[in-house]
Parts: structure tokens; C-alpha cells; sequence
């Protein structure tokens, strides 16, 4: 594989500054979370409040959703990442979401802190050369039929436009296997660490489709060194109007922040 821009550098492990001390990479185990979709105010507001109290400071939230069906709740577009701004502004939270149309680069930019490639997109090189052409971080998610070649070098195709501030996330892949909504590669985690100098998060909502596996698998994120994972969490999982079965309540997300400090001093026993 010939890979450029993000090829392996020596002691040069990228890391993404977000600004107020908020970085993902190198010695940092990031906790994206919240709602698969911003869906109102109060919503997004509530996780906010909740996540930011348990000491998590990038907020997630779709407001441009990639649905399996045009028939259902397609999320509130720029009205909706206006919501996810200031719920974050108000909670001192970075925030995310989901771009998938390269006509919505200029108007979505001074609402989120990173842009997220979802993994339908991941192909999509006249988004992926776009998203290139701005200065802000990247997190791009693995296509759910991509293999490591092809992911990486959908993020040569942004780097090449000058943009290297790339954050990789696995989120599973489509395999024989239908228990789960997805296969969760976690093998890729070190290879990426191989290969790249870029950070990489697991997502295991979306790479499970289960939410009594978040937990599990996140303990399992933290072992095998991924730089973070980002989980979806709604106020009230069982009204959700997208993701429902995978997303976690409050309650549920604390334990999984114990789980990650926990496995964390065990890892840094290990590595001393
Ligand atoms: C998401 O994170 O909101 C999402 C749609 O995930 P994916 O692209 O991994 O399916
Ligand atoms: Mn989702």
C-alpha cells in the first residue's frame, strides 16, 4: 500500500486540538456522545447537561441523517446543528455531526467542531475532496464494505487537499453475521496505529446495533488502545426517532465512563 500524506511519521502521533484543552489523540481517551439525531431542543439540551456532568466534552447529534428509508425522520437539517451549537456553547461542549452533502460544507461550518463523513459516504470522493478544502478536523468512519485500503485512502483524498486533521473511526462492517448490526473490526485498531499516525475511535453503537453490548465492547476499545469511542445516548432511549435499540440512557453511560477509567489505570499499569 502506498499511502503519503498520513503515512506512519516516527514520534509524530497526530493530534487534533479542538481548542479550551479539548484533544483527541495521543495520550487523550475521548468520549464522543449523544443522540443518534437531534431531534428538539429540550432533547439535545437534556444530553447535553447530563454528558457534560459526567465529564464528557464533545457532544454528538445528526442533523443531516442517512436513512435506510426516505420515509423516515431524515433529522432537522441546519435548524438542527444551530440546536447542537448552543446546546453545546451553553454546556462548554465541542460538537459533531454528520455532513453529506458537499453544498452544505459552508453554511454547516460555524456550527460544529468537527465534520463527520458517515460511513455511506465514505466513498463519496467529491464530498471526501470538499471537506479537504477546510481547516477543520475530520472524523471519517469506515465504510460498512470498505476494506483497510479503501479507508485509508478515502482519507488520502482529503488529506491531499491539504486537510490531515483526520480522526478515523471503525463502526463496523457488513459480514455474514446478523445478530449484530454490524461486525466491530477491532483487530484494525493496531494495524491503524501501524500504518498511520492518525488517531482512531470506536464507535459501538452503530458497530453493535445492541445497546447491552456498548459496554462490553467499549472496556474492549479502551484495551486494545483506540483513542476514544463515541456512543449514542438519548434522554429516553425507547422514544428515540432514530437508533433507539443502541443508544444508552444516562444511567447507563456513567457505568461505561467507570468501565473507561478503570481499564485506563489498569493500561497505564501495564505500559509502566
Ligand atoms: C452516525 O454516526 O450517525 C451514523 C449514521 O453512523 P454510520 O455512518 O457509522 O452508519
Ligand atoms: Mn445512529
Amino acid at each position: 500500500m502506498n499511502f503519503f500524506l498520513i503515512k506512519n511519521k516516527q514520534n509524530s502521533k497526530k493530534i487534533i486540538d479542538l481548542g479550551d484543552g479539548i484533544k483527541i489523540g495521543g495520550n487523550n481517551f475521548s468520549i464522543i456522545s449523544g443522540p443518534c439525531a437531534v431531534e428538539n431542543e429540550e432533547q439535545i439540551e437534556l444530553a447535553a447537561k447530563a454528558l457534560s456532568g459526567m465529564g464528557v466534552n464533545i457532544l454528538r447529534g445528526g442533523a443531516f441523517k442517512p436513512r435506510t428509508s426516505p420515509y423516515t425522520f431524515q433529522g432537522l437539517g441546519l435548524e438542527g446543528l444551530k440546536l447542537l451549537k448552543k446546546a453545546g456553547q451553553r454546556n462548554n461542549m465541542k460538537v459533531i455531526s454528520e455532513i453529506m452533502d458537499p453544498r452544505d460544507l459552508n453554511t454547516s461550518y460555524d456550527y460544529v467542531d468537527i465534520f463527520q463523513i458517515g460511513s455511506r459516504n465514505m466513498h463519496n470522493y467529491t464530498l471526501l475532496k470538499e471537506i479537504g478544502k477546510f481547516d477543520k478536523p475530520v472524523l471519517l468512519k469506515r465504510g460498512m464494505a470498505a476494506t483497510l485500503e479503501e479507508w485509508l485512502m478515502a482519507a488520502e483524498y482529503i488529506a491531499s487537499e491539504g486537510n490531515d486533521n483526520i480522526i478515523l473511526c471503525e463502526r463496523g462492517i457488513r459480514t455474514f453475521e446478523t445478530y449484530t448490526r454490524n461486525t466491530l473490526d477491532l483487530t484494525i485498531v493496531p494495524i491503524i496505529k501501524e500504518l498511520t499516525n492518525l488517531p482512531i475511535i470506536i464507535d459501538p453503537s452503530h458497530g453493535t446495533g445492541r445497546k447491552e453490548l456498548v459496554r462490553p465492547v467499549t472496556r474492549a476499545a479502551v484495551a486494545i488502545g483506540a483513542d476514544g469511542v463515541m456512543i449514542e445516548t438519548h434522554p429516553n432511549p425507547c422514544e428515540a426517532l432514530s437508533d433507539g435499540n443502541q443508544s444508552l440512557d444516562f444511567d447507563e453511560m456513567k457505568e461505561v465512563i467507570f468501565d473507561v477509567e478503570s481499564i485506563q489505570k489498569c493500561i497505564c499499569k501495564l505500559n509502566n
